[in-house]
């Protein structure tokens, strides 16, 4: 059986894609896993559980994170990591503190630190407070946000009123003197520690201090520095992947997003390949069959896409006769069923445009683990079913105009994908 090393606990599904390829650009196996699995050994030495506990009730969360960690412990685990966004969403009665307390009891540790800067993006923290671009957090668009408003900035006095334990923080003075004078303030400190941190370089400086740490909160910027660091350390030891399956040879485009880079993508594609357009006012009237039909037809080694992506005004058009909800579910239903079909007929590569999009195939496609492959474009790898089946999910105005081919034929490439 793989012994896993590092295991991370994500409170969102695009929160944990976003870390697993993060993790993975060390060039270490990374699985993702869609829930807590239910039993099954561990495919990689980075095992990453996609939760949905943002906004459930906390002890909802508590409960699953738990679930969570006991899966991750009985496969080795011993670096464990809590994702949260690195705009610390939550209420007012969690899920962040509560469940970060949680791990902290039930792996025997006093002490984490709390890490969402991801300065790339704009997320810095400062004397303990979150800036978002310019903007404080609590002024930031995250004030209105419609599940997790957030209308305070500074993270101890968040997190206060959701952990049992003392909060403190290592401020900005103590981070630039170095790691060292990092790890000699948190020997000091107890409970849940905040970390300012306003550059990518502050990130190493963190990564080199809190590297031995049993249990790391934060959000994914943070893990991206750690690997390498555990690798030279050779704590990694005894790890192995499984070898990453290799998919099977038949190609489809599956494309539910209307954003411009999209159309973009979808047009380049259409000169080089066959594509059926679906329209949500025919798939209203006589469902999905004839793409269906279509899709039956097509040899399986075409470059061929199905999409729904379409401009504005045409959306627009639809939503007005249909509803924006029911035009959405149709465009989605029927995409989720024709990659069901496309698995049917054995092909094994398909690229799903759109983030609902991708949710609604995902879930059709009953993936409960996705072993992550090379990067296509930043944050939009190759995922890989352990069955063989390679999906790509990529939303709305990732990637660049060649996308759907660049994907594909990275496939093609010796040695990207090892041979078993
Ligand atoms: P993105 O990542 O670009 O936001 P999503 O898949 O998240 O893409 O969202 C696009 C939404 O638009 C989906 O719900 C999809 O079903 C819907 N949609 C796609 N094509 C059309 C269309 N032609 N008319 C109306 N709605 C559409």
């Amino acid at each position: 059986m793989t012994k896993a090393f590092f295991g991370a606990i994500a409170d969102d599904f695009t929160g944990a894609t976003d870390l697993a390829a993060m993790l993975a650009r060390a060039g270490v196996p990374v699985t993702l896993r869609i829930g807590v699995p239910e039993d099954g050994a561990a495919l990689s030495p980075f095992e990453v559980i996609a939760l949905k506990i943002r906004t459930v009730p906390p002890e909802d969360a508590v409960a699953e994170a738990r679930a969570a960690l006991r899966w991750l412990r009985a496969r080795g685990v011993s670096r464990v990591f809590w994702k949260y966004c690195s705009t610390f969403d939550s209420t007012a009665r969690g899920n962040i503190g509560p469940v970060a307390d949680a791990l902290m009891s039930d792996m025997g540790v006093d002490r984490t630190v709390h890490c969402p800067a991801f300065p790339e993006n704009g997320r810095r923290v400062f004397m303990g407070k979150l800036f978002v671009g310019e903007d404080m957090l609590s002024e930031s668009p995250m004030k209105d946000h419609p599940l997790t408003p957030m209308r305070d900035s500074d993270l101890q006095r968040l997190l206060a009123p959701q952990v049992q334990r003392p909060t403190g923080l290592v401020a900005f003075p103590t981070l630039r003197a170095g790691a060292d004078a990092v790890r000699d303030a948190l020997a000091r400190a107890s409970g849940h520690v905040v970390l300012d941190a306003i550059e990518t370089a502050d990130l190493t400086t963190i990564a080199l201090a809190v590297q031995d740490m049993a249990l790391i909160c934060g959000g994914s910027a943070i893990a991206q520095p750690l690997p390498a660091l555990w690798q030279a350390a050779g704590a990694m030891a005894g790890t192995e992947a499984t070898p990453l399956p290799k998919p099977g040879p038949g190609r489809l485009v599956l494309s539910g997003s209307c954003s411009a880079m999209t159309r973009a993508q979808v047009g380049a594609y259409l000169e080089r390949g066959v594509g059926y357009r679906l329209d949500p006012l025919e798939l209203a009237e006589h469902g999905p069959d004839g793409a269906r039909t279509w899709l039956k037809a097509q040899p399986a080694e075409a470059d061929k896409i199905i999409f729904a992506t379409a401009e504005p005004k045409a959306v627009a058009a639809a939503q007005e006769r249909l509803g924006v909800a029911r035009a959405g579910a149709l465009v989605e239903d029927a995409l989720a069923l024709l990659g069901r079909d496309a698995q049917a007929l054995g092909i094994g590569q398909i690229v799903v445009a759109g983030g609902e999009t991708s949710g609604a195939v995902t879930r059709a496609l009953d993936v409960d683990s996705l072993r992550i492959g090379p990067e296509i474009a930043p944050g939009v790898p190759w995922c890989f079913t352990p069955d063989g089946l390679a999906i790509a999910l990529k939303s709305g105005n990732f990637g660049s105009e060649s996308f759907f081919a660049d994907a594909f034929e990275m496939l093609d490439e010796e040695g990207v994908v090892p041979a078993q």
